[in-house]
């Protein structure tokens, strides 16, 4: 399933974002496979979110609310109407990765 970024529209795979874009930042090998190993209420804690923003994503509450991503282009902002849409559905539904994901791809999120 895809999510989309709130600031460029570009689609991202879920699968992408909680296995894979975590080895783009400047963890090590390890570090990265260890994060993998997290449960989902730990993955954005202000270390990986600082390692994620220098990477060049930006994420929510939830690492499917793509707020920045390494496609965007540097001082375009994200769309205020989808950065609410987005917090009101992640205030909704939780950290209930399927239910966000299927949320937010149904409606181009
Ligand atoms: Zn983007």
């Amino acid at each position: 399933m895809d999510v989309h970024c709130s600031t460029c529209r570009e689609p991202w795979d879920t699968f992408h974002l909680t296995q894979d874009a975590i080895y783009d930042t400047g963890l090590s090998h390890d570090e990265a496979s260890a994060w993998r190993r997290l449960p989902s209420s730990e993955k954005l804690a202000p270390r990986y979110r600082a390692e994620f923003t220098s990477a060049g994503w930006q994420f929510g509450a939830t690492l499917l609310n793509v707020i920045r991503c390494p496609g965007c282009r540097q001082g375009d902002q994200p769309d205020p109407e989808t950065l609410y849409l987005k917090a009101s559905i992640e205030e909704i539904l939780g950290d209930d990765f399927d239910a966000l994901a299927s949320h937010f791809n149904d409606h181009q999120l």
